[in-house]
């Protein structure tokens, strides 16, 4: 425990954006020994396979804005790889390897768990029903799933007409005549009325466009840990 590191903000920012809001950048001073605690509890926590308080430790110790002892990363991954949190759990692996390369205490441990992390990445990957992350999708609430939906038309922006491009909305077409005298007509195209009904909606205020919502994917991410079976399989069980 000779060599601390801080984790790169930047790199916290990412892997932690979807599951904290709090700036990482806490109370700042060497607070060693309150560090010192939260690893001996969250050595003591894996130790009887609580999981769940080794979790929240090392959140809290990011949180801290403590410089991070360079075994933390390691014994993070282990801790997220048991709560399922496979992606996560990578993340911080990597971390670590990349920091103590072959020299890190726990270079064994963390090759193994590279390996024992291979499967369910690739399941994961290879999942319809989760995202990137292993996340289980919803069904968009908005569309329902139907990725299309009546929406408010956003070419008018819900009033039905437009303003007409030929006379830029005046209604009025300006000539110059051969006696080089200015002459005024009525705009042909809008009739003079400087706008147009609106050629997406036709003046309906409505659109069947993409929902807007999930993309036109239909789905969206959702905070549930996916197990890669699908719903009507739970069901007939
Ligand atoms: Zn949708
Ligand atoms: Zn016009
Ligand atoms: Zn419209
Ligand atoms: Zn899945």
């Amino acid at each position: 425990m000779s060599f601390k590191f801080h984790l790169p903000l930047l790199l916290l920012g990412f892997i932690f954006s979807l599951t904290y809001s709090q700036p990482l950048l806490g109370q700042i001073g060497p607070n060693l020994g309150q560090t010192d605690h939260w690893m001996k509890s969250a050595k003591a926590a894996i130790e009887r396979s609580d999981y769940e308080t080794a979790n929240s430790i090392f959140r809290n110790l990011i949180d801290s804005g403590q410089p991070l002892p360079e075994e933390m990363p390691y014994l993070f991954a282990e801790t997220l790889f048991q709560l399922k949190q496979y992606d996560n759990s990578a993340n911080f692996l990597n971390k670590y390897l990349e920091l103590t390369g072959f020299t890190g205490d726990y270079y064994k441990g963390a090759q193994e768990l590279q390996q024992r992390l291979d499967g369910p990445l690739k399941e994961i990957k290879e999942c319809q029903l989760c995202d990137r992350r292993g996340y289980r999708y919803k069904t968009c609430f908005t569309c329902e799933g139907k990725r299309q939906i009546e929406q408010d038309c956003n070419y008018c922006k819900a009033k039905g007409v437009v303003g007409c491009s030929r006379c830029n909305g005046s209604g009025m077409i300006t000539k110059v005549n051969i006696f080089k005298i200015v002459e005024y007509f009525e705009c042909e195209r809008c009739a003079g009325k400087g706008r147009l009904t609106c050629p997406v909606c036709e003046g309906s205020l409505k659109e069947v466009s993409s929902c807007r919502t999930c993309s036109g994917s239909g789905k969206l991410s959702s905070e549930e840990l996916c197990d890669h079976v699908a719903e009507e399989a739970h069901e007939h069980k």
